[in-house]
C-alpha cells in the first residue's frame, strides 16, 4: 500500500480513513486519481452510496448513474462496491457487518489490482454471502467470485486455520487467492505461457474433482514444502497457481508498504531502497525484490514477537516456489507492460 497524506494539512492518512484526524476534513479516495483527496476540494465527486452500508471511503463521480436507475435517492456505487453482485439484505446485521468488513479487504484487492495494472474486465463480479442462511462456498467460476462471509469472523477463520493446520488465513488472503483463478486464463492461456506454466504448476487438465478428493483423503505430501508455497497448493496445478498468485500480491503490497514508509532493513542483503518508488518499477526482476523481501520478513518476524504475536511471515520460500514466483512475476509485468502505463479503474 502506498503512504497517502491529506491535501489541507499534510498529516499521514491510511487507505482506510474518511476523515483527517487531524485537521478533521472530510477525505476519500478518488479511484480516478489513486489517491485520498479532500471532500470540499473535490466537487465533482461525491461519497458512494455504499458509504454507511460498507464503512466504503471511495468516492465517485458526481454525475455517475445512481445503482438503480428507478431509485436515483440510492446514489451510485464506487468502483469497487459495483463490482460485487450479491451482498446481504438489508435487514441482515450481522450479515452486513461481515459483509463491510469483506468489502474493506475487497477495497485493498483493488488498489493493488489497479496498482499493477492487472486488467480489470467486465466479466469480474462478487457474492458475498452469509453461510448463516445457507452452504456458501469461497471460490471463483467464470469472473464470479464468492465469498463465504463468516470467514469475516476472527474467531471462526482462526478455528478453521487451526484446523486446516494452515500457517496463514485471512480474508484478505481469500480474496488474493480467487482473484488468482480469474487471472490464470487472462495472463497464463491468453498470454500464451500455458507450457510454461505446466512445467512449473504441472498440467492443469488434471482431473479436479479426484485431485480433489485425494487431497482431503490423504492429505499433502510430507515434501510437499520443497515445491509449493502451502499445502493447499499441491491439490491440483490450478490451486498451485491461485496460491503462488496470492503469495505475490503478498509480497508486493508489504514491499510496497515498507518502501511507502521507507522501511530500511539490513541483512544478507541489504538492499531495500531508499526510493520507495524503486519497489514499483514494473522492469525490476523479481530477484531484486526478493533481495529486499527477504531480510524485511526476518525483521518483522522479529518485531512481531517482541509483541507477543505469531509471526508475520510464517512461510520459507524453497527454489522452486521462487521459480514460481518468478513466474508469476513475468506475467504479471507483462501484462502492465502490454496495456501501457498504469490507468485508473473507472471513477
Ligand atoms: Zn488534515
Ligand atoms: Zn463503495
Ligand atoms: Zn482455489
Amino acid at each position: 500500500m502506498r503512504a497517502f497524506t491529506c491535501h489541507r494539512c499534510a498529516q499521514r492518512l491510511f487507505f482506510e480513513n474518511s476523515v483527517c484526524l487531524r485537521c478533521g476534513a472530510e477525505v476519500g479516495f478518488a479511484p480516478s486519481r489513486g489517491e485520498l483527496v479532500v471532500r470540499a476540494d473535490s466537487p465533482g465527486l461525491r461519497p458512494c452510496a455504499n458509504a454507511r452500508i460498507a464503512g466504503c471511503n471511495w468516492l465517485v463521480d458526481a454525475g455517475a448513474r445512481a445503482a438503480r436507475e428507478d431509485d436515483p435517492g440510492e446514489g451510485a456505487l464506487c468502483a469497487s462496491c459495483r463490482l460485487t453482485r450479491t451482498r446481504p439484505g438489508d435487514g441482515d446485521s450481522a450479515g452486513l457487518a461481515a459483509f463491510a468488513v469483506a468489502e474493506a479487504a475487497k477495497r485493498r484487492l483493488l488498489f493493488q489490482l489497479r496498482d499493477l495494472n492487472l486488467p480489470i474486465e467486465s466479466d469480474l463480479g462478487f457474492d458475498l454471502l452469509s453461510s448463516a442462511h445457507g452452504p456458501v462456498s469461497t471460490g471463483h467460476a467464470d469472473g464470479l467470485i464468492t465469498i463465504d462471509l463468516a470467514e469475516s469472523d476472527d474467531a471462526r477463520r482462526e478455528a478453521r486455520r487451526q484446523q486446516l493446520a494452515e500457517p496463514y488465513r485471512t480474508l484478505l488472503g481469500h480474496f488474493r487467492h480467487e482473484i488468482g483463478h480469474y487471472y490464470e486464463p487472462i495472463l497464463v492461456d491468453r498470454g500464451g505461457h500455458s507450457e510454461a506454466a505446466r512445467a512449473r504448476f504441472g498440467d492443469e487438465r488434471a482431473d479436479y474433482g479426484a485431485a480433489l478428493e485425494a487431497h482431503y483423503a490423504a492429505g499433502p505430501p510430507a515434501d510437499w514444502a520443497q515445491r509449493h508455497v502451502s499445502a493447499y497448493a499441491t491439490m491440483h496445478p490450478y490451486e498451485d497457481w491461485a496460491e503462488t498468485f496470492a503469495h505475490y500480491l503478498h509480497i508486493r503490497d508489504t514491499l510496497q508498504t515498507a518502501a511507502a514508509f521507507e522501511l530500511h532493513v539490513g541483512g544478507p542483503t541489504p538492499s531495500l531502497r531508499a526510493d520507495p518508488t524503486d519497489a514499483l518499477a514494473p522492469d525490476l526482476p523479481f530477484s531484486a525484490l526478493l533481495a529486499d523481501w527477504l531480510p524485511l520478513t526476518y525483521a518483522l518476524n522479529q518485531v512481531n514477537r517482541s509483541m507477543g504475536h505469531d509471526d508475520l511471515y510464517p512461510f520459507t520460500l524453497a527454489p522452486a516456489v521462487i521459480d514460481k514466483l518468478t513466474f508469476v512475476h513475468a506475467c504479471v509485468t507483462g501484462a502492465g507492460a502490454a496495456s501501457g502505463p498504469p490507468g485508473p479503474l473507472a471513477a
